[in-house]
């Protein structure tokens, strides 16, 4: 289809992305389907409602859905969502590509060992996995690529992160677990279903979990499944190959972390859950207007003031099926930055700047709320206990086969 010739023409754009588009209770169907979903609730209009969803990631048909908030792990952070839009205008805009922002600084092709898993220098912090792809090869997430990003509509948000990797190249788990989907099929749910979008996937829900949920990883377009269904696995063990099924234009890993359950809509950014190289850390952010509402899509340059190196990230998109992490409450994450100072820069009705220490192995978060400006620090709420040098992820009960 288009899709892959537009790439073509786009060279950087040719690992492609994996979208998903906002489940929600009133699905506004255009001139490709005329069907609807009313019940959140009832899980065979749900998964009507998914495959419907899969034909929008590959069709070329602009669909727009009304917004329902994705299903909260916690309430009290749900409610702080304001980005959530309560109602869009379907659109019948042509298909297109969005493309991020060229002009990034290469990335280093370089990291140091990552911290050992699980890694956890607060206890609200849970970077309890491997990175899937071997230190050998890149191993971090593509930078144009990542979490709650939008790139095919605007209801159609990255709803994990892509490694970029040569067809063929080993997949490993990245922490121990149990398989529990090895093959074609995993959106749907349907087996041999040779159409769906992540193509060849293997799904493992995790020995441990987080806060007593279970957790999943997501590992798609795979050219061959290595694992088989019920196998256990430890971390590093190789599930799978690198490859371009479903829906993709070019090889690459497509990594989602799930939580609580290995459903679509319950997806977390993976740059928060996979450790990051020793003595690097993670920048997070939340941008808001002074009312609190998140800027989306905001362009955030972020500059090592040491060695000029920047790199650009930007604000999650809206409408679509993103999670916030339960302490954090970011819209933004940026990974894998040495540690030092950086200037933040970005705007929003003006230009705006603020200083961030990133320090080795931790995540630092600053907010900007419109006339309240700056805050440069942890979240207030709940109070940090103690800065433990790791932390053991709570097991979650009998795992099912
Ligand atoms: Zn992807």
């Amino acid at each position: 289809m288009s899709l892959r010739g537009a790439a073509k023409r786009r060279r950087h754009l040719h690992r492609t992305a994996f979208g998903a588009v906002q489940v929600s209770n009133h699905l506004i169907a255009g001139d490709c389907f005329g069907l609807s979903t009313r019940s959140r609730l009832n899980p065979r209009n749900d998964i009507i409602g998914l495959f419907l969803l899969a034909s929008l990631l590959l069709t070329s048909c602009a669909q727009t859905v009304s917004g329902v908030t994705p299903t909260p792990l916690f309430a009290d952070v749900a409610a702080t969502q304001p980005e959530v839009q309560a109602e869009l205008t379907p659109t019948l805009a042509p298909f297109r590509f969005d493309l991020p922002t060229p002009g990034e600084a290469p990335v280093s092709g370089w990291r140091p060992p990552l911290y050992p898993i699980p890694w956890a220098p607060t206890s609200y912090d849970h970077f309890y996995f491997a990175r899937p792809i071997a230190a050998d090869q890149v191993n971090w997430p593509l930078a144009d690529y990542r979490y709650g990003g939008i790139y095919f509509g605007p209801s159609i948000v990255h709803t994990g992160v892509d490694i970029p990797a040569p067809e063929g190249t080993p997949i490993m788990a990245a922490g121990p677990g149990t398989v529990v989907w090895a093959g074609w099929g995993l959106f749907t749910e349907s087996p041999f279903a040779k159409d769906d979008p992540y193509g060849q996937a293997v799904a493992i829900r995790h020995d441990f979990g987080y806060r007593g949920q279970q957790l999943y990883t997501i590992y798609a377009h795979m050219s061959k499944v290595v694992a088989v269904l019920g196998q256990h696995v430890e971390t590093g063990d190789r599930i799978g190959l690198v490859g371009s099924t479903g829906a993709t234009t070019g090889p690459h890993l497509h990594l989602e972390v799930r939580l609580p359950a290995n459903k679509f809509q319950d997806t977390y950014n993976p740059e928060l859950w996979m450790a990051p190289p020793q003595g690097w850390g993670v920048l997070a952010a939340r941008l808001m207007d002074t009312d609190g509402n998140t800027l989306q899509q905001v362009e955030v340059y972020v500059r090592n003031v040491e060695t000029g190196e920047q790199r650009m990230v930007k604000s999650y998109g809206g409408g679509g099926v993103i999670n916030h992490d339960p302490y954090y409450n970011e819209n933004l994450v940026l990974g894998d930055l040495p540690a030092g100072l950086y200037k933040v820069t970005f705007r929003y009705e003006k230009d705006l700047q603020t200083w961030v220490e990133i320090y080795p192995g931790q995540v630092t978060f600053f907010t900007y709320q419109g006339d309240l400006g700056f805050t440069v620090g942890p979240p207030p709420a709940p109070t940090l206990e103690g800065v433990p040098e790791t932390a053991t992820p709570n097991p979650t009960g009998t795992p099912q086969p």
